[in-house]
This record gives structure tokens, sequence and C-alpha cells, in this order.
């Protein structure tokens, strides 16, 4: 990387995408020369997911593509050996609740451990702080209008996955 160039590393399962992560991001380009959104690829987990790889990739490239410095990319094993291996300057991860700060805490020491870059606490904006991946994919899968809580090109792809 440039000298004197930032980068940030936003990692996640983006299964799918919401505005709340959007957000997030859109925040950290404002304090980094550029982005990554890691999207996680843990193919134990592949099953688990509503959305498969090539979907939360190109549905999050094309949510992103008004925000210049910022690339959408998969994170295939450990995020401090990805975040290494890019020579990112930091991790950046959006804080809900005090569920998230717990969760989030330990992940950052460990990350720290393993090499990889200090973690950046974005506070959840108030509009997004309600907003998970999960609950978006309940309201939808039960028929619930969700277009208000994820990015236009979630949408479609969202509302196929779940066949409704
Ligand atoms: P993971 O599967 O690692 O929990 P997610 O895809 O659910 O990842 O979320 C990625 C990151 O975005 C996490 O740091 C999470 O706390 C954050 N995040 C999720 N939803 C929101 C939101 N509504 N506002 C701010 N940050 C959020």
């Amino acid at each position: 990387m440039p000298a004197g160039e930032a980068l940030a590393v936003c990692p996640g399962s983006f299964d799918p995408l919401t505005l709340g992560h959007v957000d997030v991001v859109e925040r950290a380009a404002g304090l980094f020369t550029r982005v990554v959104l890691g999207v996680a690829h843990n193919a134990d987990k592949a099953g688990r997911h509503l959305l498969s790889l090539e979907q939360r990739l190109d549905t999050a490239r094309a949510s992103l593509a008004h925000l210049p410095g910022v690339e959408v990319d998969v994170v295939p094993g450990l995020l401090a050996d990805y975040c290494r291996r890019r020579g990112a300057t930091a991790i950046v991860r959006g804080l809900r609740n005090g569920t998230d700060l717990d969760a989030e805490l330990p992940m950052a020491l460990l990350n720290r451990d393993l090499g990889g870059p200090e973690t950046v606490f974005l506070a959840a904006a108030p509009g997004h702080a309600h907003l998970s991946s999960s609950l978006v994919k309940d309201v939808a899968r039960h028929g619930g209008d969700v277009s208000a809580l994820v990015p236009a090109p979630v949408l479609p792809v969202l509302v196929a996955a779940l066949g409704t």
C-alpha cells in the first residue's frame, strides 16, 4: 500500500448486507483512505448462510458502488492473516449495544494476538441500531416489507432466496 494511505477492513458475514452495514462502511470511508468490506468465507458455515458467497459479494458490490475507495473482497481464512496480507491499518466493526461489545472485545484482542491490526469501533447510528441481518431475514421470511432496511440491490436477491 502506498505510504500515507490507511486501509480499513470491515469484516462480516453480510447475509444479507443491511443499511446498518452500509452506514458503517460510509463512515469508515470518511476516516480511512481505502476501505475493504471483507466478506467472510467459512466453508464449514456455507450451508448456514441464506445467500451464497457470490450473492453476498455481488449485492455488496452493487450497493457500495457509489463509494470511491471502497472495495468488496473475500476473507478466506483468518481475518488477522488477511489484514496482514493487505497491509491493513485497522479492522472496523459497528457496535449496536452491550451484547455486541461483549462479543467484540475478545475478538479484537485475539486478532491483535494473532498479528492483526487494532480494531476501531463505530457506534451504530441511532436510526440503524436495531437492524441486524437475522431480523431482516425473519421479517422478509414472513412476507414483511424490508425495502427500508436493506440497499436496493439486496432486495430482489433476498426475496428470491426466501421464495417470498
Ligand atoms: P458477523 O457475522 O461477523 O456478526 P455481520 O455481518 O452480522 O457480521 O456484521 C458485521 C459488522 O457489522 C459487525 O461489526 C456488526 O456488529 C456490525 N453491524 C451489524 N449490523 C449493524 C448495524 N445495524 N449498525 C451498525 N453496525 C452493524
